[in-house]
């Protein structure tokens, strides 16, 4: 049921405005001055607002500029109710932002139509807005796995090193393949190779923070994103992970299949790692490194390049 706030000080006038609004199943506030007004929009988000331009206090017109510069309620339609009949006030108030006026004594047929058109352009206009929200998530997610792609992923780590740095926080990137994924694919086939994919996204997608990020990096490789996580509990993460899916049987088909990553772990805080780049290739070197050294374990880039032992080459 749509909800109008009437903000108007004459009694009458709010009071045939709700008798005609309340016929139409809408449900009906009032205020009878501005201040009030803003504060019942500001708690009870109307999806309209009927506005007198002539109110004690302040008027209509300062009471429009404050909705529409409040980011909270901005987007709520307002129809400007004015007896005067000059054609400056009203569009003075259009130019403040307001959608429409009526001017009173006002006509039952003429303000409900007002009402129900701005009503239903407030609508599409929201689902416009949560489709936009919509294509903008997919944009960003990878198809197969619902995970976050590679280009977010990218972004989002750009930014967050930056802030990172600036306020001192740690920061830690796990890169993880699948070993020996092309196996699956050759002895299975591809569709099973996607279900072993989708199902090690599910397992990551259990195991994270709702803070941190997972991605889809590549093929069978993936990233994730830890926030305020010191080297060695991005360790921990990057350990449980491995076990986690060394133990989880893989359905797919008919089959039962039992499937094992190897982890490269980077952090920052260290003295390599000045950008998000160096980051993930850090990452990556480790990811590098725990395949060579025989698979399904986790390799910290720290180990293999100690902090306290960088070549200095100033
Ligand atoms: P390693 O342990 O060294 O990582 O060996 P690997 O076989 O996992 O590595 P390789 O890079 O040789 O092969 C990766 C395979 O991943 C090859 C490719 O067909 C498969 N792959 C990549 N993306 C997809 C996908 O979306 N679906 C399926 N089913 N397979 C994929
Ligand atoms: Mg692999
Ligand atoms: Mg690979």
């Amino acid at each position: 049921m749509p909800t109008i706030l009437v903000i108007d000080d004459s009694k009458l006038i709010a009071h045939v405005a709700k008798n005609i609004l309340t016929k139409q199943g809408h449900e009906v506030l009032l205020a009878q001055d501005g201040e009030t007004g803003l504060d019942i929009a500001r708690d009870k988000k109307p999806d309209l607002i009927l506005l007198d331009l002539v109110l004690p206090g302040m008027d209509g017109y300062g009471i429009c500029e404050r909705i529409k510069n409040d980011s909270t309620i901005k987007d709520i339609p307002i129809i400007m109710l004015t007896s005067k009949a000059e054609h400056a006030d009203k569009v003075r108030g259009l130019e403040l932002g307001a959608s429409d006026y009526v001017t009173k004594p006002f006509d039952e047929g003429e303000l409900r139509a007002r009402v129900n058109t701005h009503l239903r352009i407030k609508e599409l206009y929201e689902s416009v807005q949560e489709k936009n929200r919509l294509l903008l998530e997919m944009a960003n997610r990878d198809g197969l796995t619902g995970l976050y792609n590679h280009r977010y992923f990218q972004e989002t780590i750009a930014k967050d090193f930056k802030k990172a740095l600036r306020y001192n926080e740690s920061l830690a990137c796990v890169m993880f393949d699948i070993d020996h994924f092309k196996k699956f694919n050759d002895t299975y086939g591809h569709p099973v190779g996607d279900i072993v994919l989708k199902t090690l996204s599910e397992l990551v997608k259990n195991l994270m923070r709702d803070s941190d990020l997972a991605a889809r990096y590549g093929g069978e490789e993936f990233v994730l994103i830890l926030y305020h996580t010191e080297a060695n509990d991005a360790y921990d993460i990057a350990e449980r992970l491995r076990k986690t899916v060394e133990q989880h049987k893989f359905q797919a088909e008919d089959l039962v299949l039992s499937v094992n990553i190897s982890i490269g772990v980077a952090c920052y805080y260290h003295p390599d790692i000045q950008d998000a780049k160096t980051l993930i290739e850090c990452a990556d070197k480790a990811l590098y490194r725990a395949k060579e050294e025989g698979r399904n374990r986790v390799v910290a880039f720290w180990e293999i390049q100690p902090a306290n032992t960088t070549e200095n080459t100033s």
